[in-house]
């Protein structure tokens, strides 16, 4: 069913292509969830965000959406990247984001965890990737060996941070970020919001808009 489109949390209210628009209705997302609601007119402006809200909430198109709206496919070059503490989490981000991005074509995705033998990502990556998603630790060896460039990324995005750095992974990202162009959007996802989220956000972000998502059961 068509949504109206001044309902405030219909996904037509933003500036996303038509056949996004499209699209998301086929995935069945006909309205936008709070943290959706209200992160993706930020992160569509080009803001960095600091975003907290539950598990489950939709967070994962929250950034997946501003990222795919500036990706140009025609330039095989790695222009965004999401950082997740486990492989299992960056699967699922990787589908998700697989799934977004049906409405535009020959996007390149590649995932790059620990745990999965070097070679094939090396090769993966010499074949060119639009977006990246993987762990603190593998992607930070990529980046030592030359296997993965960031020269003209354009969206870093650190999803579940405050897991990440529970996992020990702060010195990885904070290299990580030294390592990506300073000229970049920076998307912070997190569940809470302990002090390091703050220490990490001061470290490396522009400025960041908070959104703190109160629940509200
Ligand atoms: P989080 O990262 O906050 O834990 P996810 O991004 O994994 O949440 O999303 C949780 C589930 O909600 C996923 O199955 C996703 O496909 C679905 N989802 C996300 N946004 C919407 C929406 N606007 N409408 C319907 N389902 C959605
Ligand atoms: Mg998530």
């Amino acid at each position: 069913m068509q949504e109206p489109t001044n309902a405030p949390d219909s996904f037509s209210r933003l500036p996303l292509s038509p056949a996004m628009l499209a699209n998301l209705e086929q995935l069945g997302y006909t309205r936008m969830t709070p943290i959706q609601a209200a992160s993706l007119p930020l992160a569509l402006a080009g803001h960095d965000l600091i975003a907290q809200a539950k598990t489950g909430s939709g967070k994962t198109a929250a950034f997946a959406l501003a990222l795919l709206a500036r990706l140009d496919v025609a330039r095989q070059d790695v222009q965004a990247m999401v950082l997740c503490p486990t492989r299992e989490l960056a699967d699922q981000v990787t589908q998700e984001i697989r799934r977004l991005a049906r409405a535009q074509d020959n996007i390149k995705i590649l995932t790059l965890c620990g745990g999965s033998t070097m070679r094939p990502q090396i090769d993966s990556l010499a074949h060119g990737a639009h977006i990246v998603v993987g762990t603190p630790g593998r992607i930070g060896d990529h980046l030592e060996r030359g296997s993965l460039v960031l020269g003209v990324l354009n969206t870093l995005v650190l999803d579940e941070a405050d897991r990440m750095l529970d996992m020990g992974f702060h010195d990885d990202i904070a290299s990580i970020a030294r390592q990506c162009p300073r000229q970049r959007q920076t998307l912070l996802f997190s569940a809470t919001y302990p002090e390091g989220i703050a220490n990490l956000s001061r470290e490396f972000m522009r400025s960041p808009q908070e959104i703190k998502l109160k629940e509200v059961h």
